[in-house]
């Protein structure tokens, strides 16, 4: 079976599938047994759900070369029928991929570090550069980068030059995503101006991180309606917890108010959320009282199906301050960090019936930041 779509070509024999773009990029690809995606700067992911919650691997390369010649070879069977539509088919391999991959972050001013596991196939705009606090105890992610607004004329290049990457395959990428940690800071006239370029080149629903405490005291509630206008579709907070102490000791400086009163405008303005919690944060210590807060702090907004609650595992580099923090209020090991999920999903749940007197809608989920990958 062969179904070519909206620049996305699926072949399966009933028990393989292999998901390519139009240029020959693996998407997907499953054995039967098990399933692995590919993303755009070529890491590999095994994906499953465990006790239905989903779970992902990341692959080392002797792995996901494995993997790419299985599947190329796999598609090849094909080839008869889809020769036409993917000249490149017979020079598809690993060495393929590695250069693609190459060329598309040759596009950026930086690496991307991380999309949400919900955006399989985004175009990135990045229309700032790295994250305007960086101070944050736990995390990595822009350590290393200046946070900056881009030029226009940058951005002009960069989307010519993702056009030029993605040539006839365009028609598979079904967002914008725009980044990075903190694109909607930037003052409003050029964040419009930005959002105009972007929206005349892809047409496609635009979505972005957003942060709950610099953010605020630029956007008022008639900027984020004009930003619904503009296709801003949902935004993702890194909330991490409602418990003042624990963002204390993760160094975000959210107020718990202004950050419920922030998210509730772009539920108002018809902008989807995406709140991401951190399983683990604050050790044994504060188990309680993160399970507890973060529950509260969700069920005081009201939420839908379209919205999504994502706690992900708190991952602890050695070389970042959150180390010697989490020593101190006993750090969770992964068993445990699961069972403060199990335990959160089901408090979230609770609390916002108590609070709402109706089911929270919008699904709790597992979400490895692992799976992040662009
Ligand atoms: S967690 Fe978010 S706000 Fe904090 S440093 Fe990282 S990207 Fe910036």
């Amino acid at each position: 079976m062969i179904k070519i779509e909206k620049g996305i070509v699926t072949a399966s024999d009933g028990e393989r599938v292999i998901v390519v773009d139009r240029s020959g990029r693996l998407m997907i690809y499953s054995d039967g047994k098990e399933t692995f995606r590919r993303s755009l700067l070529n890491q590999f992911l095994k994906v499953g759900y465990r006790n239905g919650e989903r779970v992902a691997a990341l692959l080392n390369e002797k792995d996901a070369k494995l993997v790419a010649r299985e599947a190329y070879d796999f598609l090849r069977e094909f080839k008869s029928n889809l020769s036409s539509y993917i000249p490149n088919i017979d020079e598809l391999g690993w060495d393929f991929l590695i250069r693609d991959s190459a060329k598309l972050l040759n596009i950026y001013k930086s690496p991307v570090p991380i999309v949400p596991p919900d955006q399989y196939f985004p175009v990135y705009v990045q229309i700032t550069v790295g994250c305007a606090w960086n101070r944050c105890t736990f995390c990595h992610l822009y350590r290393d980068q200046r946070y900056r607004i881009i030029e226009e004329g940058e951005l002009i290049k960069m989307i010519r030059d993702l056009l030029e990457f993605f040539g006839p395959s365009l028609p598979s990428r079904r967002s914008v995503f725009i980044g990075d940690a903190n694109a909607l800071l930037i003052d409003y006239t050029t964040l419009t101006r930005y959002l105009e370029i972007i929206n005349s080149v892809f047409k496609l629903p635009i979505y972005s991180f957003v942060d709950a405490f610099l953010t605020p005291i630029k956007l008022s509630g008639d900027k984020i309606q004009g930003l619904k206008k503009m296709g801003l579709e949902r935004v993702y907070f890194g909330i991490e917890s409602g418990s003042e102490n624990v963002l204390k000791i993760l160094n975000k400086p959210m107020r718990i108010e202004e950050a419920i009163g922030f998210i509730k405008e772009f539920k108002k303005a018809g902008i989807n959320v995406g709140l991401i919690l951190l399983a683990g944060a604050g050790g044994k210590e504060y188990w309680e009282e993160h399970v507890k807060k973060s529950s509260e702090f969700i069920s005081k907004i009201e939420l839908d199906r379209e919205d999504i609650i994502y706690i992900s595992p708190l991952h602890e580099y050695r070389d970042l301050p959150y180390w010697e923090i989490s020593k101190r209020l006993g750090k969770l090991n992964s068993k445990e960090k699961m069972k403060q999920f199990y335990e959160m999903k089901k408090s979230i749940n609770e609390e916002y019936i108590k609070f709402n007197h109706r089911y929270l809608q919008a699904p709790v989920v597992l979400y490895d930041i692992i799976e992040s990958v662009y």
